[in-house]
């Protein structure tokens, strides 16, 4: 496996890159005015078809989501899409994270109401 290189958001395609609140070298929390569900996680249309913000931010840098697996939020926040916060795990496995954490708090995006 290649040494990971810290992702640039920058290098991300403008319509994805413009709804990204991107802390320096911590989260990048899309905006929540996009994100078009209640659920926490940011949404995008692509090629016609609805997908999760962090899964098409995750892809765009690291390749595809080996199949059977979802994205683990290391850092809890769902509406996080930083490459480096995510990690494929099973189904099960973040099933198993996710109710050990079930009450760490997700922080909002602190600039929310200033540009990013
Ligand atoms: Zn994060």
């Amino acid at each position: 496996m290649p040494a990971a290189r810290i992702p640039n958001p920058d290098l991300l395609p403008p319509r994805i890159r413009e709804k990204l609140c991107v802390l320096t070298g911590n989260c990048w929390l899309w905006k929540p005015q996009h994100s078009g569900s209640g659920n926490g996680y940011g949404k995008i249309s692509v090629n016609g078809k609805m997908q999760m913000a962090h899964r098409v931010v995750y892809e765009h840098f690291r390749g595809p989501v080996p199949e059977g697996k979802v994205l683990d939020h290391l850092c809890r926040n769902r509406a996080c899409c930083n490459p480096d916060h995510l990690e494929p795990v099973t189904i099960q496995e973040n099933t198993l994270r996710g109710g050990a954490r079930l009450f760490a708090p997700s922080s909002p995006c602190p600039t929310a109401s200033a540009p990013c």
